[in-house]
């Protein structure tokens, strides 16, 4: 067999098939809950204005307000509620309120447009659009759009004339007679056939597709991050988004499963953040590279004492050596770890042990996750030795079911033995430790948040002035990496700044922020193979031999 299969420990086995997300961590044996007294139960706290949710008021708020939605609006298992709103405590009560019904809970950028939310809701065919008031002008023009009906859309938080908030929602579920009993996985099927979260990811190719994120992939991925966390981590910063799977699962669920307290901002500043995180101590901090960057290069940072921290913690996006170096003079007293995953694989596949927390491992991104096997394949097809770079592949309980009606797709990432082609490259080392070395697949990650090529060539394509084009992601210091798009003009239109700026500006109208390009470079054809897909790496390989580092 190849050196570079490796299966890592197996989890607790013990948790049944047959338990949702809602029951293990809220009620049953599992729950961390029945383990502590109420005043040292943890909770989800604003770190701006103190308001708090322990984790006790959340199963209490979430019961009334499943019971309200079931009763009163209709919602049943199975139907789709979207989450459109920043990271608010009353996020997650929304959120397990839905799954307490059997529903399924879809996030969504608050930076979304209306034709991207639009989009986000018909692609996982919502009914219930949960908002805030920030985002309302776009949900109600989505939520038109999409089909939903005003009186199925709800506040998190504050209030607006005509709809109904979550406070409603508490109320007139506390009123009812009885509460609705919590959804059971049905006989004859697990708890890794029935889907709780959609999350929108573009995968290996194309557009952006709702994942089916199962109870048990979650359940798992929570035990699996669980073995190599240590004792200690009590306070989780979320900074990063929760719509996105890492906040869905190190910010949200895990959290309960380790009884910590979670402190949010609702709107990200650098000075916002550092203030939380010496008010509170919170000493391992959980970031995305761009963020990281700021901590070395971001003056503010030297007014804070941060001598307390213990470690760094990056994920979602590579994080180049020379931001390691410059982590690791400037806070010497810390150490380091990464995650490494897909919202495919429901966080990670990878993740530091708890003995490799050191800068001197910190290129790689940790050893293989508790019952997990990985691939590495190289372009023949044939497995990997140790050190040899090859395609990552990954089967195990975290590994997701696939994508909402999207058969085709769904076949084309998942192969027939259960393995996500992650569409990265990687190697692993004689310690089983994982270093990636290149993203093989189209995704390009702007400050670690997915931008699908397939979805601005279209945008542009729709441009009365362009012939062609293809997009293709470029190095950028801060975010990691920026879209570029290489267009052919239709003939009669002059290839010239004006024309640049002119397509810049139509992106920047029509899609959110991290999306917009960078540059326009005018070719005068696009590399297609016989079947007309855009040959991306050979158009790469060209511009990389033309320009330099894309
Ligand atoms: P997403 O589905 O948005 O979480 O994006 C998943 C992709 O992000 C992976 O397939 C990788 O290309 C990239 N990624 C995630 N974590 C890391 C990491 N620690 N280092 C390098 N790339 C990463």
């Amino acid at each position: 067999r190849c050196r570079s299969q490796i299966i890592s420990l197996l989890i607790d086995t013990a948790v049944p098939r047959g338990i949702t997300v809602w029951d293990w961590l809220f009620d049953s044996k599992y729950s961390s809950l029945s383990s502590h007294t109420p005043s040292s139960i943890g909770g989800y706290e604003n770190a701006i204005t103190k308001e708090r949710v322990s984790y006790h008021d959340v199963k209490t708020y979430s019961t009334y307000i499943c019971t309200a939605l079931v009763n009163r609006y209709g919602l049943k298992a199975g139907d789709t509620v979207a989450l459109f709103s920043q990271n608010t405590i009353w996020y997650p009560v929304a959120m397990f309120a839905a799954i307490r019904a059997g529903a399924m809970v879809s996030g969504a950028s608050p930076a979304y447009n209306i034709e991207e939310m639009t989009y986000a809701l018909k692609t996982g065919h919502a009914k219930f659009l949960m908002t805030s008031p920030p985002s309302m002008e776009v949900a109600t023009a989505a939520a038109a759009a999409a089909g939903i009906p005003k009186s199925n859309i709800f506040l998190l938080e504050g209030e607006l004339d005509g709809y109904t908030t979550i406070r409603d929602l508490i109320e007139i579920g506390k009123r009812e007679p009885r509460q609705t009993p919590a959804f059971k996985i049905p006989q004859g099927k697990t708890n890794f056939d029935v889907c709780g979260f959609l999350s929108f990811s573009s995968g290996t190719t194309g557009l952006p597709k709702a994942v089916m994120i199962a109870h048990q992939n979650v359940i798992a991925q929570c035990l699996q991050v669980q073995q190599i966390t240590p004792e200690s981590h009590k306070k989780v910063l979320a900074v990063l988004p929760l719509f996105h799977i890492t906040g869905l699962v190190h910010g949200l669920n895990l959290p309960i499963l380790l009884n910590a307290n979670v402190y949010m901002l609702p709107s990200f500043t650098m000075k916002s953040m550092l203030d939380t995180i010496v008010e509170y101590q919170i000493a391992e901090l959980l970031l995305v590279p761009p963020i990281l960057i700021r901590m070395v290069r971001d003056p503010l940072v030297a007014e804070y004492d941060l001598r307390f921290l213990k470690r760094f913690s990056s994920g979602a996006a590579p994080l180049s050596e020379e931001i390691i170096q410059e982590l690791k003079a400037r806070f010497p007293h810390t150490g380091f770890k990464q995650g490494y995953g897909m919202t495919e694989s429901c966080s990670c596949i990878t993740a530091h042990p708890q003995t490799h927390y050191d800068y001197k491992y910190a290129h790689a991104v940790g050893t293989i996750c508790a019952s997990t096997t990985v691939k590495i394949m190289n372009e023949e097809g044939k497995e990997c030795n140790v050190g040899e770079p090859g395609e990552i592949l990954a089967r195990g309980p975290q590994i997701v079911m696939g994508y909402l009606r999207n058969e085709k797709a769904t076949r084309e990432t998942f192969d027939e033995e259960g393995y996500l082609h992650t569409g990265d490259q990687g190697f692993i080392d004689e310690e089983g430790m994982i270093t990636i070395t290149d993203r093989i697949k189209e995704m390009i990650k702007v400050k670690g948040i997915g931008v699908a090529p397939a979805e601005m060539e279209d945008l542009l394509l729709g441009h009365p002035k362009v012939e062609d084009c293809a997009v293709l992601g470029v190095k950028d210091d801060y975010s990691g990496e920026l879209p570029k798009a290489y267009v052919v003009l239709k003939p009669e239109n002059d290839a010239n700044d004006k024309t640049g700026k002119e397509l810049l500006e139509f992106v920047k109208g029509r899609k959110v922020r991290h999306k917009w390009i960078k540059e326009i470079e005018f070719v005068h054809d696009i590399p297609k193979s016989a079947s007309g897909k855009i040959l991306r790496r050979v158009l790469r390989d060209a511009k990389v031999r033309e320009n330099g580092l894309l």
